[in-house]
């Protein structure tokens, strides 16, 4: 007798080559069975008007925050994960995560989390750790060791990989990303980074990480390409990537699936200059946070809200669509939402970005298959990362998205980020129920995710 039956449905599982109507048992948090045979359960769902895939992996987000005076966690963008299907998330990304990334995941075996989540080192953490380094200036030797010493024990201990924001903090030099990399390298884990340019940009920043990775033989992963090469370079950016891979360097690339992007408004991005980048003015902006909020700015506006609310986050509503598209199409290109939220506020990304790949590219523009798709949401993330997720193998974690392909759809919009998306039926983390019809009936059944 198993847990649950889930019977009937349309079983996609690219990890294993499986597209067809099976049943699956659970028991124990484990997925036991995947049967042509009739199965019993203490429950059975029945499934056959809805497609079963893997949870899906989202390898770049941006965790909620744990309070270290109340003891908890902010939950937020976790649950927003949960509501799209996603069952297993990476945080620590663009290069700031939690100050102590073990601490945060003790914490999460502790309390539970509403996903499974792992974590990667991150540089701009690694460098506050030492000290309150000015972001646009270099730093010693002595100081790089030290953070590579802090990120050895880190990696020792669990985290996935190192996350860099270069364009977040200028003053990292070749001398810096190369000794980190070194160190990543020898525990063969991966290199994320938010490059150091977009747009005209875009492709010596990536030389430079691709320089790095000719250097060390580290695997690279070149995060949300969308914001950083959306703007006629799309092209250009994976001849080259293509390029390297073939001739041996191990290239990720990651993209969400829209044609605006998010950072915070004090953020480096929008040092003198950014209007001439993305070749725009201040309306190009949307605020959301504070006074301004939900407004396009103008520049007194702009200036005045960079200044006293740095940490705001703000819309850019300046990539090109098409640019977006190819990307996505691309076979080495894998779905991440790069969701982030400050208080419940921010891009609608970490609530709908993954209905809302299966919704555009799958069923309207149809440039992806949907087995591509879950592949690109499932085994592919996770293999990236090296987590034992993304797939159906019995025996495997029983973390499962069921959905009604007919009505998936992202509702998050730019006036409601954080609204769930619709057609989601049910989700499993670790074998349990923890979405039913789109309601969250449990939010502690995530594990944390470390690898060796
Ligand atoms: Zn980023």
């Amino acid at each position: 007798m198993f847990d649950y039956v889930l019977k009937g449905g349309q079983v996609v599982d690219p990890k294993n080559k499986i597209f067809s109507r099976l049943n699956i048992g659970i028991k124990n948090g484990k997925i036991k069975s995947l049967t042509i045979d009739d199965i019993s359960g203490k429950e059975v769902l029945d499934c056959s008007n809805f497609v079963i895939s893997p949870g899906f992996v989202d390898i770049h987000m941006h965790e909620d925050p744990y309070d270290e005076n109340k003891k908890y966690f902010k939950i937020c963008i976790s649950e927003c994960m949960l509501k799209m299907g996603v069952t297993s998330v990476v945080g620590g990304n663009c290069g700031s995560g939690p100050q102590n990334p073990l601490k945060y995941l003790r914490e999460v075996e502790k309390l539970g989390y509403p996903v499974n989540i792992g974590l990667l080192s991150a540089h701009a953490n690694l460098r506050e750790n030492i000290s309150n380094f000015d972001k646009y200036k270099n730093v010693d030797v002595t100081t790089i060791n030290k953070m590579c010493e802090r990120l050895d024990d880190e990696l020792q201990s669990g985290t996935l990989g190192l996350s860099f924001g270069i364009r977040y903090v200028p003053g990292i030099n070749h001398d810096e990303l190369l000794a980190l990399s070194y160190v990543v390298k020898k525990h063969d884990k991966v290199v994320a980074a938010h490059v150091r340019d977009d747009a005209e940009g875009v492709i010596s920043a990536i030389m430079e990480l691709i320089d790095i990775a000719k250097e060390t033989g580290v695997k690279i992963q070149i995060s949300h390409i969308g914001s950083m090469g959306a703007y006629g370079q799309m092209e250009d950016v994976y001849r080259l990537v293509d390029y390297y891979s073939i001739n041996g360097l191990d290239i990720g690339i990651d993209c969400y699936p829209y044609n605006a992007f998010c950072t915070s408004i004090g953020s480096t991005t929008f040092d003198e200059g950014f209007l001439e980048r993305y070749k725009i003015d201040y309306s190009a902006l949307e605020i959301t946070q504070g006074e301004y909020k939900g407004q396009r700015l103008r520049e007194e506006a702009f200036k005045v809200e960079r200044v006293e609310n740095p940490d705001y986050l703000v819309i850019a509503h300046v990539m090109k669509e098409s640019e977006v598209d190819m990307a996505l199409a691309h076979p080495r290109t894998i779905l991440a939402s790069d969701g982030v939220l400050n208080d419940g506020s921010g891009h609608p990304r970490a609530a709908g970005a993954f209905p809302r790949f299966i919704r555009e590219y799958v069923i309207n523009k149809k440039t992806v298959s949907l087995y591509d798709a879950i592949a690109k949401m499932t085994c592919r993330p996770a293999a990236r990362f090296g987590i034992d997720k993304g797939s159906l193998s019995i025996g495997s974690d029983a973390d499962i998205v069921v959905f009604d392909l007919e009505k998936i759809r992202d509702k998050a919009t730019f006036e409601k980020p954080t609204e769930g998306p619709e057609g989601i039926k049910y989700v499993f983390v670790n074998g349990k129920l923890v979405l039913d019809d789109g309601k969250i009936v449990n939010n502690r059944l995530g594990r944390s995710i470390t690898i060796d």
